[in-house]
């Protein structure tokens, strides 16, 4: 699955998680901080850019 990145508007901090397309879609990950959607936005991955570095196999 692919990795997305998020920001947190509550923490101020970025994270990234790992979630199905489908997921994606329909709404945000939930911050590992404060475990919380509301604040939460997506932030455009830029994952394309460093497939070239595969730390993790499918
Ligand atoms: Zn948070």
């Amino acid at each position: 699955m692919p990795v997305y990145e998020f920001y947190c508007r509550r923490c101020q901090k970025p994270f990234t998680a790992v979630m199905h397309v489908s997921e994606h879609d329909a709404g945000v990950a939930e911050c590992p901080e404060c475990h919380r959607k509301d604040e939460v936005e997506k932030r455009l991955s830029s994952f394309t850019a460093v497939t070239s570095r595969k730390s993790a196999g499918v």
